[in-house]
């Protein structure tokens, strides 16, 4: 079975989006994955199809009210659906390329964008939503942060990717930030490729690559340089 995307938001226009296009888009027309949206709006019930409301205890701003939610929850997702049901929200657990991994491997996702100042609490906890956030900082709503996601997801998920070995040594997938990488012309405005590259000599390439890798991520990411160094001293 394919891997199936549920996506419930007020802009359901902005899906696929760039989804459609390249590596994700080719994936989606040979059935690789799906993407299915949701107005949340259709689950409004007054004649003016609101589905925000003042925040309780006042404040700035309008929050998606509970009970329309749930219902396009439910709608999307019986009880027996056993897909993660994600809410897209700047307080949740940072995505990873480890979390993109494991939804990759499942049976999908339900993702819930929200928008205004958020969600009612009591959605999150009746509808069991797990809060993933993008990034550290705030976006006007969750619609780019699911296509982000997706993208992420997508390309790990088996057939997806033609050459399954880009995917190996990429950033973050060894704990390490990536290489530089180089390509033609051998001479660009006077700059030319290290020598090693183009030595022919795979041990050698390996280790500059490894070097290069180690430098890059102590440089400028001493948070993942720190955990690396622990993940080696355990194995
Ligand atoms: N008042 C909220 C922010 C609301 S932003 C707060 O201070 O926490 C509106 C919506 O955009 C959120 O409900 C969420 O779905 C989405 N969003 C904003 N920033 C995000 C981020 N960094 N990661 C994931 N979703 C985000």
């Amino acid at each position: 079975m394919s891997f199936r995307s549920t996506i419930l938001t007020l802009y359901p226009d902005m899906f696929p989006g760039p989804l459609g296009q390249s590596l994700s888009g080719r994936a989606l027309s040979r059935g690789l994955w799906d993407l299915e949206t949701s107005q949340i709006r259709e689950f409004a019930t007054d004649k003016h199809r609101s589905v925000d409301d003042t925040p309780a205890g006042g404040g700035a701003g309008m929050v998606l009210r509970a009970d329309i939610l749930a219902k396009a929850i439910d709608a999307a997702a019986p009880a027996d659906d056993l897909r993660p049901r994600i809410l897209m929200s700047p307080r949740g657990k940072p995505f990873t390329q480890q979390r993109a991994h494991e939804l990759a491997e499942g049976p999908g996702v339900i993702i819930v964008c929200g928008r205004f100042e958020g969600v009612d609490q009591r959605v999150i906890d009746s509808r069991d939503l797990e809060e993933v956030s993008i990034g550290d900082y705030i976006l006007s709503g969750g619609e780019i942060g699911a296509i982000t996601m997706l993208d992420a997801i997508v390309r790990l998920i088996p057939g997806v990717m033609g050459n399954m070995e880009s995917a190996d040594t990429e950033s973050f997938e060894t704990g390490l930030l990536e290489h530089p990488q180089y390509t033609r012309p051998a001479d660009f405005e006077g700059l030319t490729i290290p020598e090693v590259l183009t030595s022919g000599n795979h041990k050698k390439i390996a280790e500059w690559q490894m070097e290069q890798a180690e430098k890059l991520t102590r440089q400028r990411r001493p948070d993942l340089w720190e955990a690396y160094l622990s993940s080696e001293d355990e194995s």
